[in-house]
């Protein structure tokens, strides 16, 4: 249920959500610029109860949330949300650029991409330390020691880092050293690691399960802010269809969808989607004119020694390629770079 608030006095808010609390839910707090509305969550069987609160002297009225994604969804939460990774905003009218590679392989390998993707325009550093990988026996990441490195990069250039977390036992750890938190394609529907990701009030990267719906992406980002993480940024990164031409099928549907249904920014990773990298800038446009917030993309200094990816990989003077031919198109989606 969500519970308008006619006041917007500290006191009276603080009373009602001692309320919400008092019969079980948990309250969250949504200030916009015209009205402060309290999403009350918790079992929907005693929602009648919550009704009560109609007659609270400060409470305009009380609605239900028809969405399962209470708190990831527009009804109780109009305006769009800004997330804030270090010095940069996602979301509010700026268009964000996170890239670099795959893996991080070696600190001479991210240090060169991290300035090469400064240089271009990307504001935030991309780098896997931790690998989910279909083998086994393929690189599975340098681990801490990808994390240092990204610390390193990132001191270097002043750019802010995002970094995939796998597992609840990595969470402390990856969440000391990186701004942002990525929850991987292949982890999405991981309830526990979502919870616990949530916890750290850290900005997180949720991309989208590669056969997942719409609602499942959505019912994933709400397992986050339940927990009393604000700040999620959602990921297309294409779904698994027939076709096998390209790695995954980029459902470009999505974005418009997305924004329509969330007010959390929306984000396209059109490296994974396609899995080669000409056809990387194409959807990269496609995604800007789509009305997407930012993209995720994978750029190598020497795509053809990557250890991971290196298909999809971006040289560094495609990718200044690829953003000067976004940045007239950003602008005319009425966003800034
Ligand atoms: C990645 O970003 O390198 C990655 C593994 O992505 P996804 O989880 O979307 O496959
Ligand atoms: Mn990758």
């Amino acid at each position: 249920m969500v519970i308008v608030m006619a006041s917007r006095k500290q006191e009276d808010i603080d009373y009602v959500v001692g309320k919400i609390e008092e019969l079980g839910y948990k309250a969250h707090l949504i200030v916009g610029t015209n009205r402060t509305v309290i999403a009350a969550v918790g079992d929907e069987r005693g929602k009648f109860r919550l009704q009560s609160l109609e007659s609270l002297p400060h409470v305009e009225k009380v609605l239900p949330i028809l969405q399962p994604f209470k708190l990831a969804g527009r009804e109780a939460h109009d305006e769009d949300t800004r997330v804030r990774v270090g010095p940069v905003t996602i979301g509010g009218g700026r268009f964000c650029v996170i890239a670099g590679p795959c893996s991080v392989e070696s600190r001479q390998q991210i240090i060169e991409t991290a300035h090469a993707v400064k240089q271009a325009g990307a504001a935030i550093l991309r780098g896997g330390a931790y690998k989910p990988r279909t083998s086994p026996y393929a690189f599975q990441g340098l681990e801490e020691e990808g994390l240092r490195l990204l610390k390193e990069a990132c001191a270097e250039t002043g750019m802010p880092f995002v970094t995939e977390v796998m597992t609840c036992e990595q969470v402390n750890l990856v969440a000391e050293a990186a701004d942002m938190l990525q929850i991987g394609a292949r982890n999405m529907q991981n309830f526990s690691l979502l919870k616990t990701v949530g916890r750290t009030g850290k900005p997180v990267l949720l991309k989208r399960g590669m056969m997942s719906t719409i609602n499942e992406f959505l019912m994933s980002a709400e397992y986050i802010l339940s927990e009393g993480g604000r700040e999620v940024v959602l990921c297309e990164r294409g779904i698994r269809t027939f076709e096998t031409e390209t790695r995954n099928t980029l459902d470009i549907s999505a974005v418009p969808l997305l924004k329509k249904l969330s007010h959390l920014p929306v984000f396209v990773d059109p490296s994974h989607a396609t899995g080669h990298w000409d056809l990387v800038t194409p959807m990269a446009k496609a995604s800007v004119v789509a009305g997407a917030d930012g993209l995720l993309i994978e750029v190598h200094p020497r795509p053809e020694e990557g250890f991971s990816d290196g298909a999809q990989s971006l040289k560094p003077a495609r990718f200044l390629q690829l953003m000067k031919e976004i940045e007239p198109l950003v602008h005319l989606a009425g966003k800034t770079l």
